[in-house]
């Protein structure tokens, strides 16, 4: 496994202070290599070490677990908040019909998906509680029969589906469907469009034409997992045609080792929202970040390991913000130790006004629905900075402020925000020290 493999290169390592930046290059080079044979396409490996190399290094070495396995809870953590957080909902909060439109190779698992979805939509799940009336309409010309395998579906989980007309083209059927949809009350109207071979301009315009006059709540790109290098040229293609909202990974149930996942997201910078674990009708879930994370790094130990990293860097870590504390420092990536734990422990909400100083940016944040999700943003938002702005946050400007957005998939304000707590913080901290009350604060941190 890679842990084996790291360990190797990490055998001199232990007792030192920090992880070197010859020691993170080495080790980094058989994380590549990890990725690479999880299928994550070239490019996306490498940006991604890139960015985890300069996160690893200088960081302290840990007593209780190996070198080794101490970067290997750094890629993990990594390849989780670049994965994104579950998001598997449906944004059709518009006036009926919510459109929601699926594109994708052929093969991938559109057809299937599109009726798995439905099943789920009019069971009241993925929406709220809110059980809908779902029509589905078959775009599929190209393929004989495609039309007719989405009805037998539908007979199946029991959603309606349009009326097959011989002999209408795409962005009839599509405005028929809409029609229909209006007239006859449905929520939400499922667009099932005709696969491609290869990305195919033909076909492509034909998407684009059906957006046009459909203008879809949600446009889903379905994609095997099982897709290798391609997985670049596919997102990046559909990506640019129409605005995607979300990823559907399919064939989770197979061997694939999730390299696509990453690909996928990395290129597209969209919500893998659900993946699709079978050829059955309920075979549809959840997309879970660490499982996929665990896939690419081969490891069935990961989560054991990773656990026991986790339990050893928050010792280290409480013992280095104590000695921090007292010397009046306080920086990002003790920021994003509390932002961690606050994790563990339940998140904002059951946090409110633990901490001194917290008070006020938790209030604010825990006001709001999602703070948890805030939370994993603040923590994408930290992994984008380079070891100098975690350490001096005062370096980041305008520009810098841009880049960390880009690279976190967050706002300006996002970072804004960060930054603002952050000196809220560290303000309180400085308070604290003059006060003297470091040890009764300790107590209350746990
Ligand atoms: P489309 O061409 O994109 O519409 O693909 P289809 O929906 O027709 O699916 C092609 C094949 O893949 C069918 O045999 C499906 O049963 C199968 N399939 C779709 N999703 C999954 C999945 O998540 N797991 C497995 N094992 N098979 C799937
Ligand atoms: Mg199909």
């Amino acid at each position: 496994s890679l842990s084996d493999r790291l360990g190797g290169v990490f055998d001199r390592l232990r007792g030192r202070g920090a992880l070197t930046e010859a020691d993170v290059r080495a080790a980094m080079r058989e994380v590549r290599v990890a990725l690479l044979e999880a299928d994550v396409a070239l490019p996306v490996a490498r940006d991604f070490v890139d960015k985890v190399t300069e996160q690893a290094i200088g960081q302290n070495v840990l007593r209780s677990v190996t070198p080794g396995q101490q970067v290997v809870k750094i890629v993990h953590d990594a390849l989780i908040a670049m994965l994104g957080a579950d998001e598997s909902s449906l944004l059709l909060d518009v006036t009926p019909p919510a459109v929601v439109m699926m594109v994708g190779l052929q093969g991938s698992g559109k057809t299937t998906t599109t009726a798995k979805i439905a099943k789920r939509l009019t069971q009241g799940s993925l929406t709220g509680r809110e059980r809908k009336k779902v029509l589905m309409a078959s775009l599929d010309v190209n393929r004989p029969n495609a039309q007719e395998q989405l009805a037998t579906l539908g007979t199946q989980v029991e959603v309606a589906t349009l009326p097959i007309i011989a002999g209408q083209q795409p962005v009839e059927i599509a405005r028929r469907a809409m029609q229909a949809a209006k007239l006859q009350g449905y929520d939400v109207l499922m667009l099932d469009t005709a696969g491609r071979l290869h990305v195919d301009q033909a076909l492509m315009d034909e998407m684009k034409a059906v957006a046009d006059i459909a203008r879809p709540q949600e446009i889903l790109l379905v994609v095997d997992s099982l897709t290798g290098q391609d997985a670049v040229n596919v997102a990046q293609n559909f990506s640019d045609q129409v605005p995607l909202t979300g990823i559907v990974l399919t064939r989770m149930d197979g061997d694939a080792r999730g390299g696509a996942a990453l690909s996928m997201r990395a290129v597209t910078g969209k919500p893998i929202k659900f993946a699709g674990t079978g050829e059955k009708m309920d075979a549809l879930e959840a997309f879970h970040p660490e499982r996929v994370a665990g896939r690419i790094l081969g490891m069935g130990d990961v989560v054991s390991l990773v656990e026991r990293a986790a339990e050893s860097i928050q010792v280290e870590d409480a013992e280095r913000m104590a000695m921090k504390m007292a010397k009046g420092q306080f920086d990002m990536d003790d920021l994003r130790g509390q932002l961690a734990q606050m994790r563990r422990m339940g998140g904002l909400g059951a946090l409110a006004g633990m901490m001194p100083g917290m008070k006020k940016a938790q209030g604010a944040l825990a006001a709001q629905p999602g703070s948890d999700k805030m939370l994993i943003h603040m923590d994408a938002m930290i992994g984008s900075m380079t070891a100098k702005e975690r350490s001096k946050p005062e370096l980041i400007n305008a520009k810098r402020k841009i880049r960390i957005a880009k690279g976190s998939g967050t706002t300006v304000q996002e970072v804004n925000k960060l930054l603002k707590m952050h000196l809220e913080m560290s303000t309180a901290m400085k308070k604290i020290k003059k006060m003297g009350g470091l040890k009764g604060m300790m107590a209350m941190l746990g």
